[in-house]
């Protein structure tokens, strides 16, 4: 009796013996896989984290790799004097500014996307022993990017002195070509200039514009509801009627200066961008669906791109949005805002048959012998549409250059495709925003793009002429 008792006892503590060592077995192993998870995923993020003291750890022992566009122009390189002591310099000043960034009060652009791979060196682990010996730093490793600094020019030269935005990529892969934002920064001499830059609020200079400019898409907007149009049933042959202007709920909208666009179909009404019909069309749909064709094609959600900055697009009309407010939605006024970077992602699903290719600037890194370290390869980010339905788009697009407000961009050299807009941002100013979005193909290669003149002419398309320059230079060869 007695020896039974002591041996359950005994049976107890072996039990508890077991479950504490398997507790602390289990939390080891939890611990360990943490450490393997936080090394494989986290530990790039970490770096890159503004607040991290190892990253300014890593720059004491590491030169901060060079960023270089995709033709081999140096946009950013690190000098070092006999002290050891650095100098980040921007030799094409402030062409790049916004897209390459900065690296001062924080960072941005590129500087800051791509500073845990400007930080990692790839040395000959040899070099790097002999240079921690004689107390040196060893050369991090260069980013090379997609930009083309050719086209990049010709979008800095075209915009003169308009505050503006150029965004240029390739649909078939998502490679960023031109990323441009006007009034620009020289980043040069921003730790001098810092305190003006910062207070002066009416330029917004160190904003990028392509990323971060919201804006009223105008009649690029009628890309969105054409398609919501379709989606619900209708079709490319539907007829409509414009008499240059229509009344809803007491307020009167018009077509582009008055004019009477007469009897048409949806063709014809996209090409000539008749305000109308397509007022007339967003009352007609079904408001949720439409609200849901605009989140598929990605408003109110996180872009799928590489860059960690930029704002959402926005789009709020459901089945209790007031009707005026419907119409002047479905052509491109009411209070959707647009980046520029989200049009040309559009423009590119569209080029792209309805599959979109994550936009991306980083191509690769390489160590100072010029061997690549890491590479990043184009990704399918996910379908915004069917095959038909960018087919119809195309269509659609297709028209607006063959004989409607796009023939400027007639050409033997490509087929165009677009939109273009002019998005109100003051009813009692003259002045209007200028818009562009479309792509252009020459059966081997395509060029999607979104391009904003701020503040311009309203009687002309002033985004047109830089669209031309671009689609010319890459389609030349
Ligand atoms: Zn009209």
């Amino acid at each position: 009796m007695k020896n039974k008792k002591k041996q359950n006892r005994r049976h107890s503590r072996n039990r508890e013996f077991l479950v504490v060592t398997y507790s602390f077995l289990a939390l080891f192993l939890c611990l360990c896989g943490y450490i393997c998870y936080f090394i494989a995923y986290q530990s790039s993020n970490f770096i890159t984290s503004s607040y991290n003291k190892r990253s300014s750890a890593l720059s004491a022992t590491t030169i901060r790799g060079d960023i270089l566009s995709a033709d081999g122009v140096v946009l950013a390189t690190s000098t070092v004097d006999e002290n050891e002591e650095e100098t980040r310099v921007y030799p094409t000043g402030e062409l790049f500014s916004h897209v390459v960034g900065y690296y001062y009060n924080g960072r941005s652009g590129l500087e800051k996307d791509a500073n845990y791979l400007l930080l990692d060196s790839h040395e000959d682990y040899l070099e790097q022993f002999q240079y921690t010996l004689q107390g040196k730093k060893v050369q991090g490793d260069s980013v090379v990017t997609t930009l083309d600094a050719k086209m990049q020019q010709i979008a800095y030269d075209d915009m003169g002195n308009y505050n503006a935005a150029v965004i240029a990529l390739d649909p078939k892969t998502g490679a960023i070509l031109t990323m441009l934002s006007k009034p620009y920064f020289d980043p040069n001499t921003l730790q001098e200039n810092w305190e003006d830059i910062v207070n002066d609020a009416s330029s917004s200079r160190l904003i990028n514009r392509t990323t971060q400019g919201l804006y009223a898409p105008g009649s690029t907007f009628k890309i969105v509801t054409a398609l919501a149009y379709l989606r619900q049933g209708g079709s490319m042959d539907d007829g409509f009627t414009c008499s240059g202007s229509k009344e809803v709920n007491g307020l009167t909208f018009h077509c582009f200066n008055g004019t009477a666009h007469g009897s048409m179909d949806l063709r014809k009404a996209f090409a000539k961008s008749c305000n109308v019909t397509f007022g007339t069309i967003g009352m007609g749909l079904d408001l949720d669906e439409y609200h849901k064709t605009a989140e598929d094609l990605l408003f109110n959600q996180d872009l799928p791109v590489q860059m960690s900055v930029y704002n959402q697009s926005s789009f709020d009309v459901d089945h209790n949005t007031a009707s005026d407010l419907v119409f002047q939605t479905a052509f491109g006024q009411g209070h959707t805002l647009v980046t520029p970077l989200h049009m040309s992602m559009i423009a590119a699903a569209i080029a792209n048959d309805g599959v979109l290719m994550k936009p991306y600037l980083i191509d690769h890194s390489q160590n100072m012998q010029g061997i690549e370290v890491k590479t990043f390869r184009p990704e399918r980010a996910k379908s915004l549409m069917t095959t038909e339905e960018a087919e119809q788009l195309q269509e659609l697009m297709r028209g607006v250059i063959t004989s409607g407000t796009g023939t400027a961009l007639n050409s033997d050299l490509y087929e165009a495709y677009g939109k273009t807009g002019t998005a109100e941002f003051n009813a009692y100013k003259e002045e209007a925003h200028s818009w562009f979005v479309g792509y252009a193909t020459n059966g081997e290669k395509e060029l999607a793009i979104a391009v904003i003149v701020e503040e311009a002419d309203r009687s002309s398309s002033m985004s047109i002429p830089v669209v031309k320059d671009i689609f010319d230079y890459y389609f030349a060869d």
